[in-house]
C-alpha cells in the first residue's frame, strides 16, 4: 500500500475563504504521520498521457491563462505547474497498481469535474481520468470507477460516456452542482450500459449507502469484472461537510473499502472540505486498504 502526496500542492490558492484550500491535504498529511503512515513523493510522467483526456487546446489554455475558468476556479500562475503534481501523484497510483498494490493519492486540485475541453468546480485536468488512459496503455481493458464524491462527476462521466472499458458508477446527492447524474445518463454507443448514476436525496447515510453497495454497485462490479478499480474518493458526502447534505460517517468509508477486498483499488481524492473529517476519512481509507 502506498500513499502519494508531495507538499508543493499546499502552495495552490484559490480566492480567501474558498473551501478547496490546502489544509485539506496538509492536516490528512499530519494525521497520517501521527498514525506512522508514511507517504511517497510521485513520479514524474510523460505530460504527453494528459493529450488522451484533454484537447491540446485546452490544455495550452490552461498553461497561459490567469483569471477565472469559472466563478469559483482561478487560475494563477502555478496552477497548471500545481495541478500537474496532482496529477502525477494519481499516475502514480495506476502505476502503483500495476505491481499489484493498492495506492492512494492525497493530492489537490482535484479533477473529477474537468472535461475534456474545459475545467470548473475547483478542477483543472481530470486525474482520475488521466490515470484510467495511462492504465489502457499499460494493456487493461475493463476499468471500474467508483466516485462517491458528493457531487456527480461530470467530467469524468463525459470523457468515458461512450467507451465499454470504463465502467463509470457514480452516487452522489441530488439536485445539487454540477447538476448532472441523472438515472437516465447510461452512456452511448459502445459505452451503452456502462455509465451509471445513482443520485440520492439529502440527508442519505450509512445505512442507505450499504445497501446500495450490496444491492447494485457491488453487483454491478461483479458483472463487469474489472481488472481494477479507481475510486473518485471524495469526502464531501461526509455529515460534517460544508458544502454537501449527506451523512455518511468516517467509519464509512473503511466500511466501502472493506467490500471491495477481492479488487485491486486505487483510491484518488477528489472533494471533502470539512478539514478533520477529511482527514480522518482518509485514514479510515488508507488503513483498509493496507490490509
Ligand atoms: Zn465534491
Amino acid at each position: 500500500m502506498k500513499v502519494f502526496y508531495d507538499e508543493r500542492m499546499l502552495e495552490h490558492r484559490q480566492d480567501y475563504f474558498h473551501p478547496e484550500r490546502k489544509e485539506r491535504i496538509e492536516r490528512s498529511k499530519e494525521v497520517l504521520d501521527e498514525n506512522g503512515i508514511k507517504t511517497c513523493k510521485p513520479k514524474e510522467f510523460n505530460e504527453e498521457i494528459f493529450r488522451k483526456v484533454h484537447d491540446e487546446s485546452y490544455l495550452n489554455f490552461l498553461k497561459n491563462f490567469r483569471g477565472y475558468l469559472t466563478p469559483d476556479t482561478l487560475v494563477r500562475e502555478n496552477t497548471y505547474e500545481i495541478a500537474k503534481i496532482s496529477a502525477f501523484c494519481s499516475l502514480s497510483v495506476g502505476e502503483t497498481l500495476l505491481k499489484g498494490e493498492n495506492a492512494f493519492a492525497l493530492n489537490r486540485p482535484p479533477g473529477h469535474h474537468a472535461c475534456r475541453d474545459h475545467g470548473g468546480g475547483f478542477c483543472y485536468l481530470n486525474n482520475i481520468a488521466i490515470t484510467a488512459y495511462y492504465l489502457r496503455e499499460k494493456g487493461m481493458e475493463r476499468i471500474f470507477i467508483l466516485d462517491w464524491d458528493g457531487h456527480h462527476g461530470n467530467g469524468t462521466q463525459e470523457i468515458f460516456y461512450d467507451v465499454n472499458w470504463v465502467y463509470y458508477l457514480s452516487i452522489h446527492q441530488k439536485g445539487i452542482y454540477p447538476f448532472t447524474g441523472y438515472e437516465n445518463e447510461t452512456g452511448e454507443g459502445e459505452g451503452k450500459g456502462f455509465n451509471r448514476n445513482i443520485p440520492v436525496p439529502y440527508g442519505t447515510g450509512d445505512e442507505e449507502y450499504l445497501k446500495i453497495f450490496d444491492r447494485i454497485i457491488l453487483k454491478e462490479i461483479e458483472r463487469y469484472k474489472p481488472e481494477v478499480i479507481l475510486i473518485s474518493a471524495g469526502q464531501d458526502s461526509h455529515k460534517n461537510d460544508p458544502l454537501v447534505g449527506l451523512k455518511l460517517s468516517t467509519e464509512a468509508y473503511g466500511r466501502f473499502i472493506r467490500k471491495l477486498r477481492d479488487y485491486p483499488v486505487g483510491a484518488i481524492l477528489e472533494g471533502g472540505y470539512d478539514i478533520d473529517s477529511v482527514a480522518y476519512s482518509n485514514l479510515e481509507i488508507i488503513k483498509e486498504m493496507s490490509i
